[in-house]
């Protein structure tokens, strides 16, 4: 059967990329999903459309999660539209890299608030909304364990940040059995990193395998991640090697 049949997710930043890939991955286990994006409505709604052709329930919500109520409110809508919330992947993410003293206060505020504050504010609407034995999936960087260059300063602090989180959540909310986790991908082939992008070959180098990897790849992690039950508290890299 199904791993996760009658489980219902919600995904944020699920419009493209890592979040899509996790979106159709976690249907094709058996939940329905719920996904939040800002922009990109047209793909939003592809993503719903190929979910449902497997059969599954899906609902797009525009949601930006730089907006302190948003947050909240996408939990409570995946909830209203699919009557539970069981897993939550935190997903959606801003990355800006650049030299150090580059980045304005509007900049700190705007990584801090999409990477970190709205991470924050989803997933504590999430654990309240939740069924216990729910399960809080959040997606950090390889930044966070290893910055091999200049050029990090924020978007690794951002990253590094959701590593407590997910540590503390861990024991916030086992007495419920809800487990909380993070999943550090490395390059990884989107629209925010391009395998053809300028900086491609030398982060494909950094990487044991030597290539970028797929967000299929994340996703499967991700996916494990909403059905295994001991893994709590942890990090999890898919990340070709490029912590080793
Ligand atoms: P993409 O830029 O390809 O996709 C980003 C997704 O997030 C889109 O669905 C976008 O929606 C949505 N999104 C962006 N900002 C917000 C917001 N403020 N509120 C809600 N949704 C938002 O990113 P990736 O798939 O590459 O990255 C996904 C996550 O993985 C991020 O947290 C990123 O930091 C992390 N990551 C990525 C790596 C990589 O190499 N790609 C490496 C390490 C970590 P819309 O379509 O509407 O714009």
């Amino acid at each position: 059967p199904a791993p996760l049949a009658g489980r219902t997710a919600l995904v944020t930043g699920g419009s493209r990329g890592i979040g899509a890939a996790t979106a159709l991955r976690l249907a094709r286990d058996g939940a329905d999903v719920a996904l939040t994006y800002v922009n990109r409505e047209d793909a939003a709604k592809e993503v719903v459309r190929a979910v449902e052709a497997m059969g599954r329930r899906a609902v797009a919500l525009r949601a930006d999660s730089a907006d302190a109520d948003g947050a909240a409110e996408a939990v409570e809508r995946t909830a209203e539209a699919l009557g539970r919330l069981d897993v939550l992947v935190n997903n959606a993410g801003v990355g800006l890299l650049g030299p150090l003293d580059g980045f304005s206060v509007a900049d700190v505020d705007r990584v801090l608030a999409v990477n970190v504050r709205g991470v924050f504010l989803t997933a504590r609407a999430a654990a309240a909304r939740m069924t216990d034995g729910g399960r809080i999936i959040t997606v950090g960087s390889c930044m966070a364990l290893r910055v091999p260059g200049p050029g990090g300063t924020l978007y690794a602090m951002s990253k590094a940040a959701l590593v407590g989180l997910t540590r503390a959540l861990a024991r916030e909310l086992g007495g419920r059995g809800i487990t909380a986790n993070i999943v550090h991908p490395g390059p990884i082939d989107t629209d925010m990193n391009p395998a053809d992008g300028p900086y491609a070959d030398g982060q494909a180098a950094m990487t044991a395998l030597g290539r970028f990897g797929r967000a299929e790849e994340v996703a499967a992690t991700v996916a494990h991640l909403a059905s295994a039950a001991y893994d709590t508290g942890a990090e999890f890299s898919v990340d070709g090697g490029h912590a080793a």
